[in-house]
Order: C-alpha cells, then sequence, then structure tokens
C-alpha cells in the first residue's frame, strides 16, 4: 500500500514556517514518501532530490502533490551533482530547518547468503559511500543552510546491531550509519543542529525487494515482535515529524526504533 493510502494523517502546525529537504522518494511506497507526506500536513515547505531521471517521472507528480516547489537531480555518489543540488536548494530556499536522508544501497548478489563468502571489496565501499558517508557528506552540506539550528534524520535497520540473514553488507553500513548519526550529532549540537536516525522494522519497499528473502524479514519480523504486527508507515512518519519538529528539541545522537518492539525481544515465541 502506498504511504498516504488508508492513512488518515494527523494535519496541523508542527512544521508551519520550516523548510526541509527531503532525499530518497523513488516512489510512493518509499519511507521518505511517507515521512515526506506527514511532514507537509503538518505544515512544512518541501525540496525533494531523486537519483536519475528514470524515477524523475514517479517523483514529481508525488512532490507536486505536496506543493513542493523544488525537485533537484542528486547522486550522492557524485560531488558535482550534490554541489549543484545543494547550490540550487540555497538559491531557492536560503535556509533550511531540516533534511530526511533515506538513501541506501547495496549490488543485490552481496544480499544474500554467506556474508564472509560473498562480500568484494568493490561491493563493500559502494554500500558504504552510498549508504553511510552520503550522511557525513549531506550533513555537512546542510549544516551550511542551518545558521539557526535544525534537524537532520537518517533511516536505519537493526541489521546493524544484529546479525540478520541476507542483510550482510547494509548491516555493517547500517552500523556505520549510526556511528556517524552519533558523531556527526556531537560536531553539530552546539550549532543547534539535532542528529538522530530511526530504525525502522522491516517494510515493502523497492530497497526490501532488493534483499534476498526480504519478504520474510517482514514477516518474521512481525512473528517475533512485541506487538505482533507490521511496522507501520504512520509510526515511521510520526517519529519523523517528532524529530524534525520543535517537539525533538533535547534529543540527539539517538537511533529511535519504531519496529513494534522487534529490537528488545529475546527468545521468539510463546511461554510454554
Ligand atoms: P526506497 O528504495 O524507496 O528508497 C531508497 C532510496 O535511495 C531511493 O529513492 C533511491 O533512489 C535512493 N538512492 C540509492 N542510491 C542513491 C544514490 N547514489 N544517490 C541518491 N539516492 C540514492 O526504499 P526505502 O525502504 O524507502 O529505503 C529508504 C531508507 O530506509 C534506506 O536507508 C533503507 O535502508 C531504510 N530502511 C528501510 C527499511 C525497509 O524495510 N524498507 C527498514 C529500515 C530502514
Amino acid at each position: 500500500m502506498a504511504a498516504s493510502e488508508g492513512w488518515n494523517m494527523p494535519t496541523g502546525e508542527l512544521m508551519k514556517g520550516k523548510k526541509g529537504l527531503i532525499m530518497g522518494v523513488a516512489n510512493a511506497n518509499s519511507i521518505a514518501w511517507g515521512i515526506a507526506s506527514q511532514l507537509a500536513a503538518q505544515g512544512a515547505e518541501l525540496a525533494f532530490t531523486y537519483l536519475g531521471e528514470g524515477l524523475e517521472r514517479r517523483v514529481r507528480p508525488l512532490a507536486e502533490s505536496v506543493g513542493a516547489r523544488l525537485l533537484i537531480q542528486a547522486d550522492v555518489t557524485d560531488d558535482a551533482s550534490m554541489d549543484a543540488a545543494f547550490a540550487e536548494l540555497e538559491k531557492e530556499f536560503g535556509t533550511i530547518d531540516f533534511v530526511v536522508h533515506s538513501v541506501a544501497f547495496a549490488n543485490k548478489d552481496e544480499l544474500k547468503g554467506s556474508f564472509v563468502e560473498n562480500t568484494s571489496r568493490d561491493s563493500f565501499l559502494l554500500a558504504m559511500n552510498i549508504s553511510a558517508f552520503s550522511f557525513v557528506d549531506v550533513a555537512k552540506r546542510a549544516s551550511k543552510l542551518m545558521p539557526n539550528g535544525g534537524s537532520m534524520i537518517t533511516m536505519t535497520y537493526l541489521g546493524s546491531e544484529r546479525a540478520i540473514p541476507n542483510y550482510n553488507t547494509m548491516g555493517v553500513a547500517k552500523a556505520a550509519l549510526e556511528a556517524a548519526t552519533r558523531y556527526i550529532a556531537r560536531d553539530l549540537g552546539p550549532k543547534g543542529i539535532r542528529v538522530n536516525a530511526i530504525s525502522a522494522g522491516a517494510m515493502r519497499t523497492l530497497s526490501l525487494a532488493g534483499i534476498s528473502g526480504g519478504r520474510g524479514m517482514i514477516s518474521q519480523g512481525r512473528a517475533m515482535s512485541a506487538m505482533k504486527e507490521d511496522t507501520s508507515m504512520e509510526g515511521v512518519a510520526g517519529a519523523a515529524l517528532w524529530l524534525c519538529s520543535d517537539l525533538g528539541l533535547s534529543t540527539t545522537g539517538e537511533v529511535v526504533h519504531v519496529d513494534a518492539g522487534f529490537h528488545m525481544m529475546g527468545l521468539a515465541g510463546d511461554e510454554e
């Protein structure tokens, strides 16, 4: 189900007067789109980046539906494209108040089987570059547009803390991303910029489809969760709203789990 379907999104003014950048919408199922919809419903003014022309036809109607006045192509592995994207953002918005980094990639043939056997140097570094370093780079660029402080969030998964079948290289990249979140939070804290990660349970998106047994991550995650239910886009977007708005004041360097309690369970199954 697309992020905005069947979801009674709370509207209001928590983000009124705030401007920000959303990175990582590929289609209506993207977590970034769920978050963007919620932030817009609370009055945020949004700019979007998307990867490559092929995605523009999907992202443009979504961005236009929430009145975004800026849609920019940006590849996080390409400095020239990032320079151009942030120059355009600065020209159009001047300053910003928040950034949502919802970007990750690893080669499909490494997201299966043995981590030890299947991990090559090039693919490992690619996953680290796109999924972890990019947040450091985005934080550096975005912080220059936040003279009055702000909030940055990124998306992670429990595979950073636990060895999850098939998640492999991406789990290592997410561990780096979470550590980077703390270091960025430490550096930018004195500037009034808060930096946090949301650790979401498995959700049906394009990225999940690239992981061998991705559907099993959803069904097993549900079965092993405290609440015995799927992670909802509402919950993830609600956490993003908390962290991006002034409700999140004083929270920084945190990894917030939004996974129906999957992360804290011990043994699976019933007591008897
Ligand atoms: P998605 O495929 O919709 O989003 C991933 C985005 O990353 C896409 O928009 C893609 O274009 C972008 N991207 C990839 N390489 C890029 C590059 N070089 N430059 C710029 N953008 C690039 O899938 P999603 O599930 O919404 O993923 C968003 C984030 O949430 C990712 O960090 C993912 O790891 C994380 N996450 C996903 C789940 C899940 O189960 N779906 C759970 C926890 C965390």
